[in-house]
């Protein structure tokens, strides 16, 4: 779900270190070994005990909208079409499950400074809170939404696990194709987040190879 509000930049590595953290104290397994976070566990467990939200399933939120977090309430609504969906470990909803997770994580602790930011540049521009929007160009590290997508493809695919996962593949010689259906069936996720995190973690890995 789109919010209009800027938050504290994170760089993409802090990003990582951040959803690793995570993992380590509540998902370790999937820190052992390239697999798939259980989402639901995730989301019913885990969240509800780090950070005190409440999950609640409604009838629908409106035609587009696969869950919605609200930050001051400290609750995730969750359609029961997407429920659904993630009981049956659709990757898309599994997505989703994790992106406003990253909300939870990343946003719930600066709701106070995220709120006085959005009344001062309201008071300043003098156009009402719902006038400012995230969408700063050149900015993305500051949009939540990017962090929320770039947060949930780090608990999805960790770090840890990813890079020696798609090395080994790599030093093997496999295709890039066939190295792209492996991170989609051992991680569970689409087509467009396996690439996307392969394209992020691979520019990171050859940055660290150029430092050697
Ligand atoms: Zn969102």
């Amino acid at each position: 779900m789109n919010y209009r509000y800027t938050v504290s930049p994170q760089s993409k590595d802090s990003i990582d270190s951040i959803a690793e953290n995570y993992l380590h104290s509540e998902h370790p397994e999937v820190l052992q070994k390239a697999r798939a976070l259980d989402v639901e566990k995730f989301l019913d467990v885990s969240l509800v005990k780090t950070h005190d939200i409440t999950i609640e399933i409604v009838e629908s939120i409106d035609e587009n909208t696969e869950a919605i977090t609200s930050l001051l309430e400290k609750k995730i609504q969750v359609p029961v079409r997407t429920y659904e969906k993630i009981r049956k470990g659709d990757r898309r909803a599994r997505f989703t499950v994790c992106h406003e997770g990253m909300h939870v994580i990343l946003h719930i602790p600066q709701v106070l400074t995220i709120l006085v930011g959005l009344l001062r540049a309201a008071r300043a521009s003098s156009l009402g809170i719902g006038a400012i929007t995230s969408n700063i160009p050149g900015k993305a590290f500051l949009d939540p939404e990017w962090q929320a997508n770039y947060g949930a493809s780090a608990l999805l695919m960790p770090r840890r696990t990813f890079i020696p996962f798609c090395e080994e593949r790599i030093q093997d010689g496999i295709p890039y194709h066939y190295i792209i259906q492996d991170i989609m069936d051992v991680y569970q996720v689409s087509l467009a987040a396996a690439e996307k995190r392969f394209k992020n973690l691979w520019e990171s890995l050859l940055y660290k190879q150029k430092r050697l």
